[in-house]
């Protein structure tokens, strides 16, 4: 049997090629890095659940109308999304100071914030992502004014749909990472559409009655039950694999 091309490997994901030209597969991997590739770990079953999980909220969105990279879940591990030309800039939302916000103002982690915050950074392992502005990304060429209006407005748009999806099942929505890509469909159209995953590997989530952290930050700070958490997000999204084909339908409310 032929074996498949693999195009990039990535520190969560490798990325094949798909079975028809303009498409790629996913594999989520049980890997973990976390502050810039110094800590390593292995969280089994991991890339299992972030693919479930991801293949739910990239549908949800597709359902209001957020264009975005993915077209099926294959298997366990493995999703068929469309090749894009992913770009060189990530963009964090943020609700709720924590992480590198709390960090590099002193803020109290947990804080509200009046109003969603998007920062910038340009994707480069051997840079460490630096943040960066809208004039570093134009005037390096990494994205156009249009393409970042576009990235805004549609990041903004995943924030008010899963903040209130997150809430639904008893989640707080701290902070989340998106990366996008130029897509040409197939009338040779570019459109930017959303790209990569959505999951605990790259949202905080907060349990709303106990703030209890159930998101990477179990791997980041040592604070165990990774796994635990990342199953929790998936039953409570009505997702888990285990749960059997009636409990996969849909979120559950939490009372
Ligand atoms: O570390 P920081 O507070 O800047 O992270 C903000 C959000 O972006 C967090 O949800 C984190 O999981 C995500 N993130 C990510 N990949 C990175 C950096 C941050 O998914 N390289």
């Amino acid at each position: 049997m032929a074996r498949r091309r693999k195009l990039y490997e990535g520190k969560a994901k490798i990325m094949y090629e798909g079975p028809e030209p303009g498409t790629i597969i996913q594999y989520f991997k049980d890997d973990a890095t976390a502050f810039n590739n110094q800590k390593h770990g292995v969280i089994t079953g991991k890339g299992v659940l972030n693919n479930r999980i991801s293949e739910y909220l990239m549908s949800k969105l597709t359902e209001i109308g957020v264009p975005n990279h993915f077209i099926r879940r294959v298997n366990m591990r493995e999703q068929l999304v469309h090749e894009v030309e992913i770009l060189p800039v990530e963009l964090v939302v943020r609700n709720v100071v924590a992480g590198s916000l709390a960090k590099r103002f002193g803020l109290e982690e947990g804080t509200q914030l009046p109003r969603s915050i998007i920062e910038y950074y340009y994707k480069s392992d051997e840079l460490g992502d630096p943040m960066v502005t809208e004039e570093h990304i134009t005037c390096f060429g990494w994205a156009t004014t249009q393409d970042l209006d576009d990235m805004v407005t549609l990041a903004l748009r995943v924030n008010d749909f899963l903040v209130g999806l997150f809430l639904g099942v008893g989640l707080r929505l701290v902070d989340f990472k998106l990366e996008f890509g130029r897509w040409y469909n197939e009338h040779d159209e570019v459109q930017i559409v959303l790209a990569d995953e959505i999951s605990p590997d790259n949202c905080r989530l907060w349990d709303i009655a106990t703030n209890e952290k159930m998101d990477k930050d179990r791997f980041r700070r040592d604070l165990g039950g990774v796994k635990e958490a990342y199953q929790e997000v998936a039953r409570r999204l009505g997702v888990l694999p285990e749960a059997g084909p009636m409990d996969l339908k849909g979120p559950k409310a939490v009372q």
